[in-house]
């Protein structure tokens, strides 16, 4: 069988993990661990401050109360996305408009943005799919014209980057993920990026149960108190210790999977060249991290017997996301603005291949050579 999916494990995850025990002593959040994560991120990624959390829903949680979210207030998203990208807001009232996706990246069109505004609008959210980023000037132009935040949705994105910039540290606020499923991991845990400063102090608060106890551990206030709302987003340094084992390896990391992601590409394309399937499209601006690797089948029922085609020959394959705005929660939490030409049709005809760390020459050539039978079979 050849798993969709194997959660990253380098090795050296295990030594940094006894170390936080046996020679740290410490277990619970913001631990050295913890704080090497941090620093790492600011560093390789030029961004001002990075606040590891326990996931990517949190980070997106804690962004909604950064941008003082209340009820009725408007936020603009795409609705193919993952469920958090908008929970994170409906938790505090707001309302989601959700906007087209372009057939490309399947990142949220950007030309669509300006006409879903209205005067409740107070966010957009671009959502970089598969690592691949979203046009950020343009976003970014819209934002400053109407005075929006913008909170990038970077989960799949790290490593990532738009025009040299990494991803998650272009707009206001940005998120990452590093749940089992994405290119780095701690098995559930994410990262809040921020780009503008005057959020830091407010973060760290929000992070910490509302309270400035991470002011008072720098010794900038002689007890902490409860002055904020918040939770408790920090997560255990054991956790922290297995993802700094794969940060320290992230370019090497990177460099495999875009490898994998190479073999798959000039392998399905003269598929694409007989207009079979649909191939994924990397804009200019964009270098990627080889999150994903998909393809687009004709329709629906063409996908699901390819699908079902390649569970028999020992190949583990996934749709994606259903599309937000038709689900039962998004029904009632937002509305689409426009018109659906993309969402819906993209979303029934994608389907993921495997992609993970490590995963070898030859099964990527059987995967191949299996997706290639299946449209001799199918095309005449
Ligand atoms: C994975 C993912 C999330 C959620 O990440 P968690 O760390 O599991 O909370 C949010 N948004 C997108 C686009 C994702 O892919």
């Amino acid at each position: 069988m050849i798993n969709f999916n194997v959660p990253l494990f380098l090795g050296k995850e295990k030594e940094y993990i006894k170390e936080a025990i046996e020679k740290n002593q410490k277990l619970c959040g913001d631990g050295p661990f913890t704080k090497k994560c941090n620093k790492w991120m600011e560093e390789n990624f030029d961004v001002s401050k990075v606040l590891l959390t326990t996931s990517c829903t949190h980070a997106l949680e804690m962004a909604a109360i950064l941008a003082d979210i209340h009820p009725g207030d408007e936020v603009i998203a795409p609705s193919y996305t993952f469920v958090s990208t908008v929970n994170a807001f409906v938790l505090r009232g707001a309302k989601i408009v959700f906007v087209d996706i372009r057939p490309d990246t399947l990142n949220i069109d950007e030309k669509l943005i300006e006409d879903a505004i209205t005067e409740k609008t107070k966010v957009i959210i671009p959502v970089h799919y598969a690592g691949v980023a979203c046009e950020m000037d343009k976003i970014m132009d819209i934002a400053k014209k109407y005075h929006l935040i913008v909170i990038e949705d970077a989960a799949q994105g790290v490593m990532s980057t738009y025009k040299g910039k990494a991803l998650g540290t272009i707009g206001d606020l940005g998120t990452y993920s590093f749940h089992e499923t994405k290119n780095y991991t701690m098995g559930e845990g994410g990262a809040l990026v921020i780009s503008k400063k005057e959020y830091i102090e407010r973060a760290e608060i929000i992070r910490e149960k509302g309270t400035d106890r991470s002011k008072f551990f720098r010794g900038q206030v002689d007890k902490y108190s409860w002055v904020d709302v918040g939770s408790s987003y920090l997560p255990s340094e054991l956790n922290a210790a297995y993802l700094y084992a794969q940060l320290e390896e992230a370019r090497m990391i990177n460099d495999n999977r875009l490898k994998t992601w190479l073999q798959y590409y000039n392998g399905l394309k003269n598929l694409e060249e007989k207009k079979l399937i649909d191939l994924p499209v990397i804009p200019d601006y964009c270098s990627h991290n080889a999150h994903m690797f998909y393809i687009k089948c004709k329709n629906l029922e063409e996908r699901t017997s390819l699908i079902n085609y390649l569970k028999g020959e020992g190949i583990y394959s996934a749709f994606h996301y259903v599309p937000l705005h038709s689900s039962e929660a998004g029904l009632k939490y937002g509305r689409f603005h426009g018109k659906d030409d993309y969402t819906t049709r993209e979303s029934e005809r994608l389907v993921r291949l495997p992609m993970y760390f490590g995963l070898e020459t030859e099964k990527i050539k059987y995967i191949i050579d299996k997706i290639d039978n299946f449209y001799q079979i199918n095309s005449i």
